[in-house]
């Protein structure tokens, strides 16, 4: 997901300006990810290495219960659409993140929840990798409500499951 591939955002004629969209906001939301406030440039598809203000310089790696290499895990994974794909979803050995068409209505923020959460999948350490995706969600949830401070529900895919009570 640190590198984007914007090539892989097409759907039907009749979708393809909601996706067009959508990569839009993808593309600022991964900005703020590794980079920090500020534009993205709407050309940039390698959101490494994490800069100084990036989102994910808060997280931090022994309390959060991540492992060592997460900065290197982030670097390596990629992020592309999928119409087949009903929710988000990272394959974690090979770090391949994909968004369906269900995040075409999604605001900016929780996008940005969207893709750590998917992240934080593959970055938690290896006790964590042990378990179910579904066992993680807890932890994911805490990560991104207390250590990155994001108002709201922490996991906007999937509002009915985890933690999601108003602030
Ligand atoms: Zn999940």
């Amino acid at each position: 997901m640190s590198t984007l591939k914007p090539e892989t955002f097409k759907e039907s004629p009749s979708e393809q300006k909601a996706v067009d969209n959508l990569l839009k906001l993808v593309r600022q939301a991964m900005h703020n990810i590794a980079f920090g406030p500020g534009q993205d440039d709407g050309k940039t598809v390698n959101y490494h290495p994490v800069g100084g203000l990036g989102r994910l310089r808060a997280l931090n790696p022994k309390e959060d219960l991540l492992d060592p290499s997460y900065l290197a895990i982030w670097n390596n994974s990629t992020l592309e659409y999928d119409p087949g794909q009903p929710g988000a979803e990272i394959y974690v050995p090979g770090r391949r993140m994909y968004l369906g068409p269900f995040m075409l209505d999604m605001q900016l923020v929780d996008l940005e929840k969207t893709i750590i959460h998917e992240y934080l999948h593959a970055a938690l350490n290896q006790d964590w990798q042990r378990l179910s995706m579904e066992a993680q969600h807890p932890q994911i949830n805490l990560i991104i409500k207390q250590r990155l401070k994001y108002a709201g529900p922490p996991n906007p895919a999937d509002p009915s499951s985890g933690w999601n009570q108003p602030d």
